[in-house]
């Protein structure tokens, strides 16, 4: 099923944790409404940068969410918030650079550009957070800090 002209409910709602451990990961009724916002809120990305992105995580369940260690009430299982990686645009680095200064004009809640356990991803929501400065901001294994900053 077609959310958007480029992305699907298949992709948003793919995991390879859940089907490797069995975890159904079909959201609830009323979670679709906010994947086809998240979805529309990808498309703006992607018009932006000109280039296909990847959504490497999208929509969990609970259970899933808690199997790939995120944390509680994470805006993925809200179905608010996709992690998309762009490697025909550059490193998660470099399209958190080219969005952050758009996150206003975009509709981007919020811009999280993650480097953990040796992975790197840029995580977007829908949602805005309730403290302004934690709209952009960057989490490695070494905490948060304002702003998109350069990976070690
Ligand atoms: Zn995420």
């Amino acid at each position: 099923m077609n959310l958007t002209a480029h992305f699907t409910l298949a992709e948003l709602t793919a995991s390879a944790k859940a089907r490797a451990l069995g975890l159904d990961n079909t959201p609830p009724a009323d979670v679709l409404p906010r994947l086809v916002l998240l979805a529309e809120m990808l498309e703006r990305i992607r018009a932006t940068l000109g280039e296909p992105i990847t959504v490497t995580s999208g929509y969990r369940s609970p259970a899933v969410n808690r199997a790939v260690g995120g944390i509680t009430n994470s805006d993925h299982t809200l179905g608010l918030a996709a992690d998309i990686v762009g490697p025909a645009v550059g490193t998660p680095y470099v399209l958190a650079k080219r969005l952050a200064p758009l996150v206003q004009t975009l509709c981007i809640g919020q811009l999280i550009l993650e480097g953990m356990r040796g992975k790197q991803w840029l995580h977007v929501s829908t949602r805005a957070p309730a403290q302004a400065c934690n709209r952009v901001i960057t989490i490695t294994d070494a905490g948060t800090q304002p702003g998109i900053q350069e990976l070690a």
